[in-house]
C-alpha cells in the first residue's frame, strides 16, 4: 500500500464508535521507505501480530502514535483495522518519550541499572500525553465498550479514561517487569502512578511476581484492600494476574521448516568457516541485556583456553536503539570497545572470535542465524519476558541447540530446562556457557524438548485471548504459568 493511495484518518467526529479500542504508544503501522517510495507497512514485534486478529474480528480500533514527530496522514483503515493517530511534538517526545518513559521510569522498573532521572518538566509532559491518548480513546469507544491499553509509556490512561468514560471495561497490560516498592517509592509521582493504573478492571503483568508487587504498593500507598489478585480500591473491585506473552509459535516452526532457511543457516556457518560450535546473542542495544558482562565472560574463557579461537565463535546481533539517548551511546561505545578488544587478543587471521552485527535483522535471516546456533546467549540484568529465548526454542524443531538464560528474565519461569545464570555473576556465566558446552546430545535434547513442550503449550493469540476473557468474565486470571524460577 503506497502513501499516495491512503485515505487519510477520519476525525473523531466522524468515526464510527468501536466497541473494541486498543490503545499503545505506537500504531501498528510505520511508513517506510524504499527506492524513494514511501510505503506503511505493519510494525515489527508480537503484539501486532496477537492484536491484529482480535481487532479484525471486532471491528476495532487503534489508537497511537506514528512514531514521527511532523504531521502525516497515516491511513485510516490497515488489514482491516482502523487507526486513529496521536501527534506528539519534537519536544514533547523529548520530555514524554527520551525522558519519563525511557529515562525514569525504564531503568527505574529494570532494577534501577542506570540510575533513574526524575524530571518535573518530563511529568509534566508525561501526564498531558497521557491525557491526550485517554481524550481519544474516550471519544473512540462505544458505550459498554473495551479498552485495552498497553505498557509503561500510558500508565496513567486507565483511570484518565475511567473519568471520562465510566460505562467503559478498562484492561492494561505491563509488558516490562514492575519494580519491588524498594525501587518504586524512589519515584516522586509514585502515588499518580498507581492510582493511574487503578483506573482499569484488570491489570495484566508478565509474571506473578510483578503483579504481587504492584499489589502489594498499592495497599501500601493508597491503602487499596484485598490480595495480591483481587483489590478493592475505590469502591471497585480491580483484578491483577500474570499473563506472560509468547510468540507466534506456528509461524517460526513453519519459518524453521522453509528450505530457503535451512540453506541460508548452512551458509551462515559455511561463511563463518564452519566452527564446531557456534554461539549467538540477539539483543536490542539496551544495559539492560547484560551484553557486556557476556563478552567479558567469553573473553575470560578464550585467555583460560575453555574456548578456542576458529573452534568456538560467536555472533552478536545488537539492535541499534534509542540513539539519541547518552546512556545508549555511551553503551554502544563500550560495546564496540569490547568486541575490539576480543577480537585484538584472540581472533586468528580470517577467523574473528566474534562477529558484530549492529543491525536490525530482517525476521527470515534471525531465523537462519537461530538456526544455525548451536548456543545461544540470553543474559539480560532485568528483562519483563525475552522473546528472543523463546523464539529460539521454538526454532529448534529437531530438538538440537541449548539456551543458556538468565534467571532474571521473565521468560526463565518457563525456560527451566535452559542453563540458568546469575548475569551479575561473571564465574557464573562462564560456568553455564561451560555446561552447555559440555552437555551431551542427550541431555541437551531432553532440555529443549521440556522447553518446547511448555513454549509450545500457548501462542501469542491464546495470550491475547486470555487476557480478554478475563477482563470480560470479571473471574480472577487463570495462572499460566507455575511460578517464579526464584
Ligand atoms: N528482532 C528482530 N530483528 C533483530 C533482532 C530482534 O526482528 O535483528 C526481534 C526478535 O525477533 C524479537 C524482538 O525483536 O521478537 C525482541 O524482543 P525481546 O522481547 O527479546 O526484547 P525487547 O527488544 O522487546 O526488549
Amino acid at each position: 500500500m503506497t502513501r499516495d493511495t491512503l485515505e487519510p484518518t477520519s476525525s473523531s467526529s466522524d468515526v464510527t464508535l468501536a466497541q473494541f479500542v486498543v490503545v499503545a504508544n505506537r500504531l501498528p503501522v510505520q511508513l517506510s521507505s524504499s527506492q524513494g517510495n514511501e510505503e506503511w507497512r505493519p510494525s515489527p514485534g508480537g503484539l501486532v501480530s496477537a492484536l491484529t486478529p482480535v481487532l479484525q474480528s471486532r471491528n476495532g480500533l487503534w489508537i497511537g502514535w506514528l512514531g514521527v514527530s511532523e504531521h502525516v496522514d497515516a491511513p485510516a483503515v490497515y488489514e482491516g483495522i482502523r487507526l486513529k493517530a496521536i501527534d506528539i511534538s519534537k519536544e514533547e517526545y523529548d520530555d514524554f518519550y527520551l525522558g519519563f518513559s525511557n529515562a525514569t521510569l525504564w531503568p527505574l522498573y529494570h532494577d534501577a541499572i542506570r540510575a533513574p532521572t526524575f524530571h518535573r518538566k518530563w511529568w509534566h509532559t508525561y501526564k498531558e500525553i497521557n491525557r491526550r491518548y485517554a481524550a481519544a480513546a474516550a471519544a473512540a469507544v462505544a458505550p459498554g465498550g473495551t479498552v485495552w491499553i498497553h505498557d509503561y509509556q500510558l500508565q496513567l490512561v486507565p483511570d484518565m479514561l475511567r473519568k471520562l468514560r465510566p460505562d467503559v471495561r478498562i484492561g492494561f497490560f505491563l509488558h516490562i517487569p514492575f519494580p519491588p516498592s524498594e525501587l518504586f517509592m524512589q519515584l516522586p509521582w509514585r502515588r499518580e502512578i498507581i492510582s493511574g493504573l487503578l483506573g482499569a478492571d484488570l491489570i495484566g503483568f508478565q509474571v506473578p511476581h510483578a503483579a504481587s508487587n504492584f499489589s502489594r504498593i498499592a495497599r501500601r500507598l493508597l491503602g487499596a484492600a484485598g490480595t495480591d489478585s483481587i483489590l478493592n480500591f475505590d469502591g471497585r473491585v480491580i483484578r491483577v494476574g500474570a499473563f506472560p506473552i509468547t510468540v507466534d509459535t506456528a509461524q517460526i516452526v513453519a519459518l524453521a521448516g522453509d528450505v530457503k532457511i535451512r540453506e541460508r543457516a548452512r551458509e551462515i556457518r559455511r561463511d563463518l568457516g564452519n566452527p564446531e560450535v557456534l554461539l549467538l546473542g540477539v539483543d536490542r542495544l539496551d544495559y539492560t541485556k547484560g551484553i557486556q558482562q557476556r563478552l567479558m565472560a567469553m573473553t575470560e574463557m578464550y585467555a583460560d583456553g575453555q574456548l578456542v579461537g576458529g573452534t568456538h565463535v560467536l555472533v552478536q546481533v545488537a539492535v541499534p536503539s534509542r540513539e539519541s539517548d547518552a546512556h545508549y551511546d555511551l553503551e554502544r561505545h563500550n560495546l564496540e570497545q569490547a568486541v575490539s578488544e576480543m577480537n585484538g587478543d584472540h581472533s586468528l587471521v580470517g577467523s574473528p572470535v566474534i562477529h558484530y552485527l549492529h543491525q536490525n535483522l530482517h525476521f527470515d535471516e534471525l531465523m537462519a542465524l537461530y538456526l544455525a546456533a548451536d548456543i545461544m546467549l540470553v543474559t539480560p540484568f532485568r528483562d519483563g519476558m525475552n522473546l528472543v529465548a523463546k523464539e529460539y526454542v521454538v526454532c529448534r524443531t529437531d530438538l538440537t541447540g541449548r539456551l543458556v538464560l538468565s534467571e532474571f528474565a521473565g521468560a526463565a519461569a518457563e525456560l527451566r530446562g535452559a542453563f540458568m545464570v546469575n548475569p551479575h555473576d561473571l564465574d557464573g556465566i562462564k560456568e553455564a556457557i561451560g555446561l552447555a558446552l559440555k552437555a551431551g546430545p542427550k541431555e541437551a535434547k531432553a532440555r529443549m524438548g521440556r522447553m518446547r513442550r511448555k513454549v509450545l503449550r500457548h501462542d501469542v493469540s491464546d495470550w491475547a485471548r486470555s487476557f480478554l476473557a478475563a477482563l470480560q468474565q470479571g473471574s480472577p486470571p487463570p495462572p499460566l504459568i507455575d511460578s517464579d524460577p526464584l
